[in-house]
């Protein structure tokens, strides 16, 4: 049985971990960088990313979660995009530069900036309710990620090999089906 650890700096990271033990995977909160050494996959959540950078900045945790990323299974929700995204737009902000993508800061303005959407996936099952706050944008993908749901034409659900990116938040939702597809992956590699 794989473990997951979901990090627990700041944002939504309970929501994901009771998703998570709710697909039957063991979890656990991620604080301290030495934690990475023990978990099979991560999931980096929404909130600000800013804010997110800050609390990395300290005890070399960006260090070790760049390096954690480039080779582990890691779901990233959000500011967790951000973080994970190789180009950062609007402004440019530092990342972990490991998912080929240019993403698009707080891309929906202010007006229209959280909304709940459905939109059909490349997972079997029908429609799935996706909920955006102050969303960014994926701009641009590079040849080895595969879309796998798009808004307006952007993609909002994205696979890079061992890296998943949501720019919504499925753990506000009941339908387990991306949380699903991310253990399938860490399962995989776990079993090698
Ligand atoms: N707007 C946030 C950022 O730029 C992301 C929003 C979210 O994670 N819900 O970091």
């Amino acid at each position: 049985q794989p473990t997951i650890g979901v990090l627990a700096l700041q944002g939504a990271f309970d929501a994901h971990a009771r998703m998570l033990q709710q697909c039957g995977a063991k979890t656990v909160l991620i604080r301290k960088p030495e934690q990475l050494a023990n978990i099979d996959g991560l999931v980096i959540p929404g909130g600000e990313s800013t804010t997110f950078l800050k609390a990395l900045e300290r005890g070399g945790f960006f260090d070790a979660l760049q390096e954690f990323v480039q080779s582990k299974p890691t779901f990233g929700t959000c500011a967790g995009v951000i973080l994970i995204a190789k180009h950062v737009t609007h402004p440019e902000q530092k990342s972990l530069g490991a998912l080929d993508v240019t993403v698009e800061r707080n891309a929906y303005g202010r007006q229209n900036d959280s909304r709940i959407l459905e939109a059909e996936t490349t997972l079997p099952g029908g429609p799935f309710e996706m909920v955006y706050i102050r969303a960014p944008r994926i701009t641009q993908t590079g040849p080895g990620v595969e879309t796998l749901a798009e808004r307006d034409g952007s993609p909002t659900l994205v696979r890079q090999g061992h890296l998943l990116a949501a720019t919504f938040h499925p753990e506000l939702s009941t339908d387990k089906r991306v949380h699903e597809l991310f253990l399938d992956s860490v399962r995989a590699a776990h079993n090698g």
